[in-house]
């Protein structure tokens, strides 16, 4: 069948691969630019492995992209509804554009905070990794943060690297309920991780932090999970934005504007639905309704709402433990959990079906199902 429409999807994460992977498989009618700064897709839900040398996290993006993808290997650097210009000052014309740039760490947020080192992205993770190799034995390394990053990746070095001095500042699992918050204390403790709970850190310093009770503490490498912040292309480019930079998108993912931008991923905030966690599972649902979006507004059509629900929040703690926290629709944690040694298979089976099931849909198969007039209703379900 002849192309008909041109879609150049920005950036090849979770969300814009999903994407431009159910454009091409249900619609022969369209053709897919994927722009992404390089060739390989990183599977950022493992970078605390990679720095901690337990872990590799990347993938050729020709294993995961449908054959008719084109990948072009570039930066966009400005965003208009029907073009994207490229470093080279290029410009790509297209019918729509998907916005899928994804998020990094947020910086600026703790007085020398340049000085941290971060797992948000591979060259970040990568020099962390090498800190951590050529690092004497006893090193004081602090990790700033008790989420869920914070916990995976203390968790990851204190194990790989129990020569090492690791305090982690925060409160751990702060959301969670007090049954899985008392045994990640416990997994803490027989890793040896101690931790600063309650305590803030206010200032980074070359060889210390310190914290908001005035105290400071040794700390050769200091690790900043805290908080992830997004690329600023959106504002740059004079697109709806909310204060953060994220692309204001509506509840069908069309850009509030009303234009043929589409966004989907850790870069948008959706109106009106604040419980769009940023996260690998939410990325990938997004991505796949943002591709019936774009497809209902190139045929002309009302694009439907996204209805989201989350189930579980799957947290690894070191190789051989973890914690599946079951959770509300609207992601509120419940009381039901699974913690220990049976969490860690599941957790490793989640992220490595997640990538099974991208190399799936890059050969047509394994995609939810299409919502739309004609589809039965039904939610996504976020495992
Ligand atoms: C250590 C760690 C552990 C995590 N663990 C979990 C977990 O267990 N579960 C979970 O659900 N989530 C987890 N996350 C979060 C998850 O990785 C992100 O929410 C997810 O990657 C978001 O997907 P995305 O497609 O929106 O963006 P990304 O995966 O960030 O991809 C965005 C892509 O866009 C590209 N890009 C950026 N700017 C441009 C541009 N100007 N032009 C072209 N391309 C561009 C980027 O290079 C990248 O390839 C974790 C994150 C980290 C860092």
């Amino acid at each position: 069948m002849a192309t008909q429409f041109h879609v150049v999807v920005v950036g090849a994460g979770y969300a814009g691969v999903m994407t431009a992977n159910r454009l091409l498989a249900e619609h022969p009618e369209v053709a897919v630019t994927v722009v992404n700064p390089r060739r390989v897709f990183v599977e950022r839900v493992r970078l605390h492995q990679v720095a901690a040398g337990s872990g590799t996290a990347t993938h050729d993006l020709s294993d995961l992209l449908h054959p008719r993808a084109i990948l072009l290997v570039d930066s966009v650097v400005g965003i208009e509804p029907n073009s994207v210009s490229l470093t080279d000052g290029t410009t790509l014309q297209c019918d729509a554009v998907v916005y899928a740039v994804g998020s990094t760490s947020a910086s600026g947020t703790i007085a020398g905070d340049e000085r941290a080192f971060s797992v948000s992205d591979l060259e970040s993770a990568t020099v962390l990794r090498e800190a951590l190799l050529a690092a004497n034995d006893g090193t004081p390394v602090v990790v700033i943060g008790g989420g869920l990053t914070g916990l995976e990746t203390v968790t990851e070095l204190a194990q790989a690297h129990p020569r090492h001095s690791l305090l982690l500042v925060g409160d751990p699992g702060a959301e969670l309920p007090p049954g899985t918050r008392r045994y990640i204390r416990r997994r803490l403790d027989d890793l040896g991780v101690r931790v600063r709970a309650g305590a803030r850190v206010t200032r980074i310093d070359d060889h210390s932090v310190r914290l908001d009770d005035g105290s400071e503490v040794p700390a050769a490498l200091a690790i900043r999970t805290a908080g992830f912040s997004v690329p600023d292309l959106a504002r740059r480019s004079g697109l709806p934005v909310d204060a953060d930079g994220r692309l204001r998108v509506r509840r069908t993912l069309q850009a509030a504007d009303g234009t043929s931008l589409v966004g989907v991923g850790d870069a948008v905030t959706v109106e009106d639905n604040d419980h769009v966690r940023m996260s690998c599972q939410a990325a990938l649902p997004l991505g796949a309704h943002g591709a019936d979006t774009v497809w209902n507004l190139l045929q002309g059509h009302e694009p439907e709402p996204l209805s989201l629900g989350f189930v579980s929040r799957c947290i690894s703690l070191g190789r051989d433990r973890g914690v599946v926290q079951f959770s509300a629709r609207d992601d509120t944690p419940s009381k039901w959990a699974v913690r220990g040694r049976l969490a860690a298979p599941v957790k490793e089976a989640v992220v490595r079906g997640t990538i099974r099931t991208m190399q799936l849909q890059a050969r047509g198969l394994a995609f939810p199902a299409r919502r739309g007039p004609d589809a039965p209703a039904r939610d996504d379900v976020l495992a």
